[in-house]
């Protein structure tokens, strides 16, 4: 058996990279060095995965910012509006990926998207009726050719014909069909050159075969490919999916010429079930995606055998690899310096994922016995973070834990009462401006320079001046400006039990932009309160409500490495019961509004609709009515969604049985507000009113007018005034502004009411 992998991380085990290229945004290196730096970092990949023993190495899997980006470059699918600005091809390319302002012109970035169900965001190609699809670009070549010359011949990747149709933005008149042909023929032609550089094997990325297909959508794929591949050359191609299984088109895409067919075996729920059920072509070789390549933990090598084993029988060759590309996992635990071994030896980032394949290799070919049954020895061991009592809680959970009483109607009006709020109240979403001071005051404290005493005092100070800045510009309820916070999972997870944290293991989010995600390690539990402290502080100095601020579970859990050894429901449930805790505490506290932000919720999303319920929405909503169902009636919970392109799941969001939610609308069109009407949206709402991704300060009257609309679909009884979304990235300069005319805004429309 032959080893691959899907792809591999690119950013530099230490960011390299990203430092690389922030260095020539700043003019401080130039193009050249830019060059050199990053081909240095292609060879060391290529040398570690040579060392490694894997057998089929990719190329092109290099980018300098995003691999979709690059497939729009390639194609030549580069808008007017880039190429006129005369730069050079990797300055237009920048232009398109950040954006350009400067002495040749102005002009926006390409819009960002989530790829797929992943933390990962690609750059949206854009093709309008003028964009003339022709081969544009050397990259794949130049790639396969550098390896080439370093002794490897690799196997390029490429994202596929039909994934870039289906996700590239057609502004013109003309759509994904009217370009398929110019689109086949650089396929050909890239095809063609590849192999004439002696590529033996060529990937052609097609993830969108994961998601729900359409009649038309197969027919399409089809036709594509039934194209492509009957121009091709000498190479191999392999149609590489991932992210899910295939069910809607795989006796389709076995029918076609492809001569490997990649298929995800970890989140692919249906995947072995289709090949078992329908069997696979003897004459293809099947690239089984057996090690994870989007979590941290170690392969379980008896369970990837038995997958293996009960597919062997249908198939003729079987390629192991990877789930997807390695891009979504740190490179190396060499890093992890300061973790202790007892959970290292249970993680494995990319390099070790690499280690694991030439495992599992050896292991099909009856060698390396003792690495088998070392790694059963691993996974029959108990491992440390077992906690019963987390456990036996979540059992114990009856559906009416999951039900808060009395019902939203009744509370609505015992809060009127209780609150006595203005109609059309005001209010952030809770972070204020996080200046370079307060970052400055928190890294010295947590280098120890700066004492507990001194850095407690800088906070308070803060929560002091945010509390009488919010008084003097007339909010109606207050927030206290989350100071102390770095980042909205990493503050709670520290309080958490179960928790660990990494030091070095970043993962590429888009562009030089890399998360580092906290892993979920044991069973959790709160350790101690977190937000007490400081929420009854603030509270303390001011008659106005002054709201508590927690983040949800399923945003702590999504924004986080998951465990496999139990289901996400299983940890979602055990956070819940962990930030529930806090609520009631905070409750206890004499706060008496709570937001719990669910910023992420709307992400993981499964890509399938069929699977939206059962597979994520019949815990996650559950998770988070876990959380708030204890409080009292008079208590007022909020919610806080950072996209409001929930129309789908409308009533899911109203099944969240939160008084409150507030959500990013003022960039939407505000079809939102017509599906919260049609669908008689009970949750009291507050759509933001204006754009706090930039700078400008919008206008009392702007906000009015975006007001007057919100009235024509909500009811004022049930209208907020906030703005989109935490205010930590603005400037003091621009925020102070800004809300004095959100107030005056509100002001003016309750006269008209
Ligand atoms: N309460 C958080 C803040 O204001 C919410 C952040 C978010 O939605 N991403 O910063
Ligand atoms: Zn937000």
């Amino acid at each position: 058996m032959k080893t691959t992998i899907v792809g591999y991380p690119r950013i530099g085990s230490l960011r390299e990279l990203k430092f690389a290229e922030e260095k020539y945004f700043r003019k401080e290196i130039t193009a050249a060095e830019l060059e050199k730096a990053a081909e240095k970092l292609r060879l060391e990949n290529l040398d570690v995965q040579r060392q490694s023993g894997l057998d089929l190495i990719p190329s092109n899997d290099f980018s300098y910012y995003d691999g979709m980006l690059d497939t729009a470059v390639l194609l030549g699918a580069v808008p007017a509006r880039y190429t006129a600005l005369g730069l050079s091809p990797l300055d237009t390319y920048f232009a398109m990926a950040r954006g350009y302002q400067g002495s040749e012109g102005d002009v926006k970035a390409l819009a960002m998207k989530k790829w797929f169900n992943t933390n990962y965001h690609y750059m949206v190609p854009e093709v309008d009726d003028d964009t003339e699809i022709k081969l544009s670009d050397t990259k794949p070549f130049d790639l396969f050719s550098e390896a080439l010359a370093n002794g490897v011949k690799t196997k390029p990747v490429i994202i596929g014909a039909y994934t870039f149709l289906k996700l590239a933005r057609f502004t013109g008149k003309k759509n994904a069909g009217d370009i398929a042909q110019s689109v086949v023929n650089v396929y050909a032609d890239v095809i063609a050159k590849l192999s004439a550089l002696g590529a033996e094997w060529i990937q052609l990325d097609e993830s969108c075969l994961v998601k729900d297909m359409t009649a038309e959508d197969i027919t399409f794929f089809k036709d594509i490919y039934t194209k492509i591949l009957d121009k091709k050359g000498s190479a191999k191609i392999l149609l590489q999916t991932y992210f899910g299984d295939v069910r809607d088109c795989y006796n389709d895409i076995c029918a076609l010429a492809f001569d490997g067919i990649g298929l995800d075996f970890i989140e692919g729920i249906k995947t072995a079930e289709l090949v078992e059920k329908n069997g696979f072509p003897k004459d293809k070789v099947l690239f089984a995606g057996v090690v994870n390549g989007k979590n941290i933990w170690k392969n379980h090598y008896a369970k990837t055998l038995a997958i293996i084993d009960d597919i062997k029988d249908k198939c003729g060759e079987i390629v192991l690899g990877t789930s997807c590309s390695l891009l979504h996992v740190p490179y190396t635990l060499k890093n992890e310096s300061k973790l202790s071994d007892d959970y290292k030896k249970y993680f494995a980032y990319a390099e070790e994922k690499l280690s694991e394949l030439a495992e599992l290799k050896a292991i099909t070919e009856g060698e390396c016995s003792d690495k088998l049954e070392a790694n059963k020895a691993l996974f029959s061991q108990p491992r440390s973070g077992a906690d019963k009592s987390v456990t036996e809680r979540v059992a114990k959970l009856t559906d009416k834990d999951f039900v808060r009483l009395p019902e939203f109607a009744e509370r609505e009006k015992i809060q009127k009462k209780e609150f006595g709020l203005p109609l059309l109240p005001t209010t952030t979403i809770g972070s204020f401006p996080q200046t370079i001071e307060v970052r400055k005051n928190r890294a010295a404290f947590r280098k120890g320079e700066l004492c507990e005493a001194d850095y407690d005092k800088f906070i308070s100070q803060k929560i002091i001046d945010c509390i009488r800045l919010q008084e003097k510009i007339g909010l109606d309820v207050l927030v206290h400006g989350e100071f102390e916070r770095n980042d909205m999972v990493e503050y709670f997870g520290e309080c958490l039990d179960g928790y660990i944290f990494t030091e070095k293991a970043w993962v590429q989010s888009y562009g030089t932009r890399c998360v580092k995600p906290p892993v979920v390690w044991g069973d959790i539990s709160r350790a101690k309160p977190i937000t007490v402290k400081w929420s009854k502080f603030a509270q303390s100095l001011t008659d106005k409500p002054v709201k508590g601020m927690l983040t949800g579970p399923v945003t702590i859990l999504n924004w986080s490495f998951p465990r496999e050894d139990i289901s996400l429901k299983e940890s979602a449930m055990q956070i819940a019961l962990a930030i529930r805790d806090e609520v009631l505490d905070l409750e206890a506290n004499g706060i008496k509004i709570i937001q719990v932000d669910e910023a992420a919720l709307r992400e993981k999303l499964p890509l399938r609709r069929s699977d939206w319920h059962s597979e994520y929405l019949d815990w996650a909503i559950p998770a988070f009515r876990l959380v708030h169902s204890g409080a009292k009636a008079d208590t007022q919970i909020h919610t806080h969604m950072c996209y409001s392109e929930f129309a789908d799941i409308i009533k899911d969001i109203d099944d969240m049985d939160a008084d409150v939610i507030t959500f990013e609308a003022s960039r939407s069109d505000l079809t939102i507000l017509d599906v919260l009407k049609e669908n008689n949206f009970r949750t009291e709402v507050g759509p933001g009113v204006y754009d706090i991704h930039s700078p400008r300060v919008p206008s009392e009257n702007e906000i009015e007018n975006a007001l007057h609309k919100m009235l024509d679909r909500i009811p004022a009884q049930k209208l907020w005034v906030n703005p989109d979304c935490g205010l930590k990235t603005r400037g003091e300069a621009e925020t102070v502004p800004s809300l004095e005319n959100l107030v005056a805004a509100a002001k003016n429309v309750r006269k008209t009411l």
